[in-house]
């Protein structure tokens, strides 16, 4: 598919009329009487990658910043601020300058006054400014480069630039941290930092105090609770920590890929990478996932809900404090009381004038305090009441919490809110407020916050940034993998998958939920379209696959490039497989035969995909539909784990606890059936499953396994039983020609016979396969599974000599 020629003219011409003006002489130095005046001048770096100059970032708003951005990015992304809380103010008429002291300065030439400054201790007075290929601002002596006085990387605002450290210089205690900007307007510094501490754990702050996010420590390759990071954002970053400093960095693998690494208004680590097909940013990675997740993010008095189309809103009683801050994205102001409280009110210190009002179904504000004496949902309203300076109470399992002053962190829950967390929350109104609106007396809830779309449908619009959402119908000239840097989803338009697909005419295989096509992005990049059908189904499956396998990558996970979302269109856009499903070549016979190295690989690396899925993402993603059909080969027959539909992404805090059953048919672990709790293992079980058949060629539930109800040629069970009796070379395809390594079929073999037992306690992790069949560890002798030995009518006995 590609773009006619005067759609990329159109393009072209776009970009030319978007980009900011050209320097005239785009130097990258600023010198002792050569300067930089007015709000037109900038310097540009050698490699034309950032610039620097005053901006506005709201040509409205009076303020004026010293500020360095990427130079070819048309919209104005500040990156660094020099003088953030102290604006140059209209009339402005700013120069930048190396002052008498050698020291890089902004004079405000209207007021005659200098508003920043470097602050150097510089031992030389002939110093220059350099704006440098990696974004640094430095200052240094004009005579010897490595002289460095003064360098901005050293005082980061909301961003971190590759090549740039945060974190600690142990000699001098500077402790470089990114701060968000107040609003997107304002430069001046927000509540929200993210830091790094001496042992190398990223921490999210607001107002320096109350952590919300937290990295994990550094292992040695990623932090612990951010293993996601790992190549799909930052393609090679490290912890340093030796007697000298504590940092981190990273680097690109593309000086040219434009990557934003920032912690945002509202108190988001985020990723960005700048696509100009789209002529946007399309944000990456984000954390928290969830808005709501932030501390205090909607400010005081206000409820958060993920789900919602505007995440905050006021209290009932309430309205936003701040309006224009708050339309900036700046919630620090929440929303105040529209009608004072009773006890506000002169000769009514009791309050007995207010009332309780009912906010149902949320989680419970910060920083509760609990009142033993009151035992029962009354004492606590008395005890609450008779205190001025209470403004609202709970009470539930007995426990009677109240809160004094400002309410944070009230988080809308979904509407059924079976899994307890959601609760109800009384705030105290003025009786004014609450008249004629039904109240905690009268026993019912008014249903004051509607909760719209699903928790899935939230996280979904998240991770896609919504951004991706406003894109729509622009023309998306894909250059895969090279501008990105190889990362992002990408939003197509209907019509151009179908003109890829050449209308969806070339059928690469289809399952319950949709079918799959074969496009062409351009003469490089093929793709494997995934048309889900089944309005509310499809739905399901679009959200399952997006979420899990989009935002994470592993080269034994198939790669999601995209997708489509339009209308009740449900698209998925992958790369694609040229050697098919692994299906293919073990059950049909007219295929060539993987050799039995292939095979062993093939298992190794299944076994890398699901262990990095159960482990090493943040969230614990269950495949639950592990089979041959589900497992894609590539060019060297590589396995791709594919076919997300059915997955489940699971929190950390709830590893186990799914309900509805998911799968295939032969492949399913025994706690599906028993209907307990269901864990990774349940991939565990298919897994083993599928090595059974890698050994044997044949599908486990051949039918001539089960003639004449004789179960005991049931493949994973005569498996089993030779392993222990060490004739395994009788289980192989014969299709292999004995042309095998015997070594390695007995691991296999004790792998699969140990991941198919049906206590799933008994089953390894997939990381411990990993390690088994790398070699690394050894295994046991299995039992022989205890369900199958049922099933074939054999006793455990009978079985073990
Ligand atoms: P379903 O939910 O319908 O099972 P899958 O994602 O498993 O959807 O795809 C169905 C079949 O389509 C696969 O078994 C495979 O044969 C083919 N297929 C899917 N994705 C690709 C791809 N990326 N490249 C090549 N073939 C693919
Ligand atoms: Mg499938």
């Amino acid at each position: 598919m590609r773009p006619p020629h005067h759609l990329l003219l159109g393009l072209l011409l776009l970009l030319c009329l978007h980009a900011p003006p050209r320097p005239t002489a785009a130097a990258d130095t600023v010198s002792p009487g050569n300067g930089l005046a007015g709000t037109a001048a900038r310097l540009v770096s050698n490699n034309s990658k950032f610039a620097l100059g005053f901006f506005k970032v709201d040509s409205e708003s009076p303020n004026t910043y010293l500020g360095i951005w990427f130079h070819r990015v048309p919209k104005l992304t500040p990156l660094w601020s020099a003088n953030g809380d102290s604006p140059v103010v209209d009339p402005a008429s700013p120069e930048l300058a190396i002052s008498g002291d050698g020291n890089l300065v902004i004079l405000d030439r209207a007021t005659r006054s200098v508003v920043w400054s470097t602050r150097a201790n510089a031992t030389t007075s002939r110093t220059v400014a350099v704006l440098l290929d990696d974004g640094n601002l430095v200052l240094r002596s004009a005579f010897n480069a490595s002289d460095v006085f003064w360098q901005s990387f050293d005082h980061p605002t909301d961003t971190l630039f590759a090549g740039a450290k945060i974190g600690w210089s142990k000699r001098t205690g500077l402790n470089r941290r990114l701060v968000s900007r107040k609003n997107s307007v304002d430069q001046a510094p927000g509540l929200y930092s993210l830091e790094l501490d001496l042992n190398g754990v990223g921490h999210l702050l607001w107002n320096s105090t109350v952590e919300y996010w937290s990295s994990g420590s550094w292992n040695g390759n990623y932090f612990g609770l951010a293993p996601e990071m790992i190549g799909a954002v930052m393609p090679s970053f490290k912890f340093v920590n030796n007697e000298e400093e504590a940092y981190f960095i990273y680097t690109l693998h593309n000086d040219t890929a434009i990557v934003h690494t920032a912690i945002d208004v509202s108190g988001r680590g985020l990723v960005g990478i700048w696509l100009d097909s789209l002529q946007d940013w399309l944000v990456n990675y984000r954390q928290p996932v969830a808005q709501c997740d932030v501390h205090a993010t909607c400010g005081p008095f206000t409820v958060c809900n993920d789900a919602a189309h505007e995440t905050c809103s006021c209290m009932r009683g309430f309205s936003v404090r701040s309006p224009m801050d708050w339309d900036l994205g700046d919630r620090t102001d929440g929303c105040m009381r529209n009608t004072p409280l009773g006890c506000a009110g002169e000769g009514n210190r009791t309050g007995l004038g207010d009332r309780f009002y009912p906010v149902p179904s949320v989680t419970l504000p910060y920083g509760p305090e609990k009142v033993q004496a009151a035992t029962g949902e009354g004492d606590c309203e008395q005890a609450c009441l008779g205190n001025c300076s209470c403004t609202a109470y709970s009470f539930g399992g007995g426990i009677c919490s109240v809160w004094r002053g400002k309410l944070y962190n009230v988080k809308q829950q979904s509407g059924a809110s079976s899994d307890g967390n959601g609760v109800v929350l009384y705030i105290r109104l003025a009786t004014a407020e609450v008249a004629g609106v039904e109240t905690k007396k009268s026993g019912r809830i008014s249903t004051g916050v509607a909760v719209g779309a699903s928790a899935a449908a939230a996280i979904l619009m998240i991770i896609l940034g919504l951004m991706v959402w406003r894109r729509r119908g622009k023309w998306f000239d894909s250059k895969l993998g090279n501008a990105q840097g190889g990362i992002g989803i990408i939003a197509f338009r209907y019509v151009d998958l179908q003109r890829a697909t050449k209308n969806f005419s070339e059928k690469l295989g289809g399952g319950s939920f949709g079918s799959v096509f074969k496009g062409y992005l351009n003469d490089s990049v093929t793709l494997a379209v995934k048309r889900l059908d089944g309005a509310h189904q499809g739905e399901k499956q679009f959200r399952a696959e997006v979420n899990s396998v989009g935002i994470i990558q592993h080269i034994n996970l198939v790669k999601l490039i995209g997708f489509c979302c339009e209308g009740d269109k449900r698209l998925l856009v992958y790369e694609y497989m040229p050697n098919h499903s692994l299906d293919v070549h073990l059950f049909k016979a007219d295929e060539a035969v993987l050799d039995w190295n292939v095979r062993y690989q093939i298992a190794i690396g299944v076994a890398r995909g699901l262990a990095y899925l159960h482990t090493s993402c943040r969230d614990c993603i269950i495949h639950c539909d592990i089979k041959p059909e589900n497992i894609l080969l590539d060019v060297s027959f590589v396995p791709k784990i594919a076919d997300f539909g059915m997955a489940k992404v699971l929190g950390r805090e709830f590893s186990h606890a799914m309900t509805t059953m998911r799968g295939t048919i032969g492949y399913l672990a025994p706690e599906w059936i028993g209907g307990t709790v269901v864990t990774s293992k349940v991939d565990v079980y298919s897994y083993g499953m599928v090595l059974f058949e890698i050994i044997s060629g044949r599908r486990n539930s051949c039918p001539e396994y089960f003639k004449d109800g004789d179960y005991s040629t049931f493949f994973p069970m005569q498996a089993a039983r030779k392993l222990l009796t060490g004739e395994i070379g009788s289980l192989l395809d014969a299709k292999l020609h004995g042309d095998v390594n015997l070594k390695e079929v007995e691991r296999i073999c004790k792998v699969a016979c140990w991941c198919i037992q049906e206590n799933e306690l008994a089953r390894p992790t997939m990381a411990e396969v990993v390690q088994v069949l790398e070699g690394l560890s050894e295994l046991d002798m299995p039992p022989l599974p205890r369900l199958l030995n049922a099933v074939t009518g054999g006793s455990p006995t009978s079985l073990r000599h």
